[in-house]
């Protein structure tokens, strides 16, 4: 009998998995039919043939019309994978994953098989992997160890009208490596018409343009300013869900917090509506949501109900979603701004260009006519916006950008074949501060250290403190922290309802007042002695998404270390030797500049033929200037000065050393924060003699003895100064 119940439940499992095929390929014949209503897919074959007769290629089209999902599906059927990969880069990590996934899909494969992505600190692809979707700051990466691209066959840049820093570089390094590998084929992607731009900058490649299918989008304005606009999106879309027809709402919001608070109040706000109003799906989407809530804006909405996505910058041309009918532009975006004078980088929310708010528009008429509801004047849509966005290497900070064209062998910085080259100042101040972490050498070469730093995918100060670590022997240690700063913010988990409960959690890893970036290493020892536990988590509030990311990051730091022969080292019962690690990541060894004895000196160390002579004299009128380590000291009021270049600055509200009484004289901090005022984030309290043992050159000794230690050690510190 026995047997019989057997051979049943086999023959019931035979027919589930029948089952499942069939649905499977069920769903393979919907994409591919899905796959022929796209716009470009008439194009195929004309596409290929370009292709085939180009080596170099720009492709314009909406949208929407399907370039990134189906032109490298075209290219490997067409043959281009049996020589090599075919690699798309991606300016957003969210779109390189979401984008793989569909694709994979759409070729009935395994995510990470035949088709996968590579994003910083994760690796989905395989040796099997032919289509490779990354973010544009991986392929950069990728010539540190390949500078020929000997692995692929193909590489699309796409999203190209984003001109982000990674992409900008990427421009100069694959038109050369065309050069001389004639088997390359380089197509150059963007959703925008001011294609000519990049046709010119790729030795006048031929342009490609995909008809794209637009209706009529109509545009709203409002009469006056909004005071509020995040207010006024929400008013905004609950007025839509309400009074017109059926059709999604795409609200674009400038990051994830606000977007937190959005959905918090559409839910409150919906709740009141009763039930003779459709239900409104709420769904979020920003670079940082986990992969399961990012697949649910792309599920259709329900039969009469409602869906209202709310997304950063990311939906306005990297991922398409379908059906929606009405915009939502409050006319803002977070945007990387960047200050050589005082080297001060921050993130501030920024009236978005006219190119932009375009295609936020036209995110409306993709399946028939939209509305887009702009909460700004007319007037200030034709008199205030700019055209087109700044290229973000205009505005933003070069330090990771050098390190890695210095090591990639390229060394006439100022000749680069750049698109739009950066200001010359901000690329000096690169060189300057690459110098002063000793990076380079006073020739402008790469040094061992930076070599090593280079390998690490951080912030140069990080990578700079890891290397350090090595000397203080607690390589085990610093990871942990360099790996919990990359998180960013959202460690610690702070509901509005329990504020002090979750304040006395944190305030916990700071005892004795161990500064920030111990009170960090804690928690994640914490967790780690817990198994790494969700339950530790939830009743310590902290993140456990967080979390699981830090330990992948650190997983990949530990496998680095070994790249870098820097040997695993733990000092956990000495603190001191962690923080020392700390600061020498933090701190900047003398003025680049101030060291140069001669023009022609300089004129090595930057391989400039032709720098202008005000760069010069900026150069040598101000060795210093605006060139400030990490590192303040307390002065009256609860506010401390930067150390070098006078700057007032304070402790975060979120920094364990805030309560602290009385507060630490001296300071190292991972960041400035400017929002009401210049805040410091994530400190550790240093000893001043400390400087003196790290940075000889830099600290004179006055300045240090003025902050009332005795200990100094005399001599140390003045061989080297002058
Ligand atoms: P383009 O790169 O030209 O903007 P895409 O290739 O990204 O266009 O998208 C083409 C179409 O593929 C979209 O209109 C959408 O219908 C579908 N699509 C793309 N990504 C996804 C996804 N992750 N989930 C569901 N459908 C998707
Ligand atoms: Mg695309």
């Amino acid at each position: 009998k026995a047997s019989v119940m057997e051979g049943d439940k086999i023959e019931d499992e035979m027919l589930t998995e029948s089952l499942e095929e069939s649905k499977a390929n069920f769903t393979l014949e919907k994409l591919k039919e899905e796959r022929k209503t796209l716009p470009i897919y008439p194009y195929r074959d004309e596409l290929l043939k370009a292709v085939r007769d180009h080596q170099v290629l720009i492709i314009v089209g909406e949208t929407g019309s399907g370039k990134t999902t189906q032109i490298p599906q075209y290219l490997h059927e067409d043959g281009y994978t049996k020589v090599g990969k075919i690699g798309c880069t991606q300016p957003r990590r969210v779109a390189a994953m979401s984008v793989a996934a569909r694709v994979s899909q759409e070729m009935g494969v395994k995510l990470g098989h035949e088709v996968g992505y590579s994003i910083r600190f994760e690796d989905c692809t395989s040796y099997k992997t032919v289509l490779k979707y990354m973010t544009d700051g991986m392929l950069l990466r990728e010539f540190l160890g390949e500078p020929d691209l000997a692995g692929y066959s193909v590489i699309m840049v796409d999203e190209a009208h984003e001109r982000t820093l990674s992409t900008d570089i990427l421009f100069g390094l694959v038109k050369d490596v065309a050069r001389f590998r004639p088997d390359l084929k380089l197509l150059i992607s963007s959703a925008t018409l001011d294609a000519e731009k990049f046709s010119d900058y790729f030795d006048s490649a031929p342009i490609f343009k995909i008809p794209g299918r637009r209706y009529p989008v109509e545009i709203h304005y409002t009469k006056a300013p909004e005071a509020d606009y995040l207010d006024a999106a929400i008013v905004t879309a609950l007025q839509i869900h309400v009074t017109q027809p059926p059709g999604d709402i795409l609200v674009f919001l400038t990051g994830e917090e606000e977007i937190e608070t959005a959905e918090e109040i559409l839910k409150h706000r919906t709740r009141g509506l009763g039930t003779k109003i459709a239900e409104l799906m709420i769904c979020p989407i920003y670079a940082n949501l986990p992969t399961d809530m990012q697949a649910k804006i792309f599920e259709p909405t329900p039969e009469g109900a409602r869906k209202v996505v709310l997304a950063t910058n990311i939906a306005e041309t990297s991922l398409t979603i379908d059906g929606i009918k009405y915009v939502i532009d409050p006319g803002f975006c977070k945007m990387k701004s960047y200050n050589p004078h005082t080297g001060m980088e921050s993130l501030l929310v920024t009236p978005i260009s006219k190119a932009s708010a375009n295609q936020r528009a036209g995110r409306s008429g993709r399946t028939g006519p939209g509305k887009c509801f702009r909460l700004y004047t007319a007037y200030n849509y034709y008199h205030d916006l700019e055209d087109n966005t700044v290229p973000e290497i205009q505005r933003t900070n070069l330090v990771n950008v050098v390190l890695t064209l210095k090591s990639l062998g390229i060394h006439d910085l100022l000749n680069f074949d750049f698109m739009d080259p950066p200001p010359s100042e901000a690329l000096l101040k690169a060189l300057e501060l690459l110098y002063a972490l000793g990076a380079l050498n006073k020739l402008g070469e790469l040094t061992k250290v930076g070599r090593r730093m280079a390998e690490f995918p951080l912030d140069p100060m990080l990578s700079k403190m890891i290397v350090a670590s090595d000397k203080y022997k607690c390589s085990e240690e610093i990871i942990t922290i360099a790996a919990m700063l990359s998180i960013g913010n959202s460690i610690f988990y702070r509901p509005k309802d329990k504020q002090v409960h979750a304040d006395t959690a944190r305030m916990r890893f700071h005892e004795g007042n161990v500064g920030d970036h111990i009170a960090l290493l804690k928690v994640y020892n914490d967790w780690k002695a817990c198994d790494y536990g969700t339950m530790w988590c939830y009743e310590n509030y902290v993140q456990v998404r967080s979390m699981r990311r830090a330990r992948d990051i650190r997983d990949q730091l530990e496998g680095l270390l070994e790249r870098v022969e820097i040997e695993p080292t733990s000092s956990l019962n000495d603190l001191e030797a962690i923080k020392k690690a700390i600061t020498a990541g933090s701190l900047r060894m003398p003025s680049f500049c101030s060291l140069f004895l001669s023009f022609d000196e300089l004129k090595d160390a930057t391989s400039v033929n032709c720098l202008p002579d005000y760069l010069l004299t900026f150069a040598f009128a101000t060795p210093a200037s605006g060139f400030f380590p990490h590192s303040a000291r307390l002065q009256k009021n609860a506010s401390y000065g930067t150390v070098k270049h006078p700057q007032t600055v304070y402790l975060h509200p979120s920094s364990g050393l805030a309560q602290v009484e009385p507060l630490p004289r001296w300071v190292i901090y991972h960041e400035l924060v400017l929002t009401t005022k210049e805040y410091m984030r994530q400190v550790t309290e240093l000893k001043s003699e400390w400087l003196v043992e790290i940075a000889p050159h830099y600290y004179e000794l006055k300045a240090v003895e003025d902050s009332g230690t005795k200990k100094v050690p005399k001599g140390k510190g003045h061989s080297a100064a002058t």
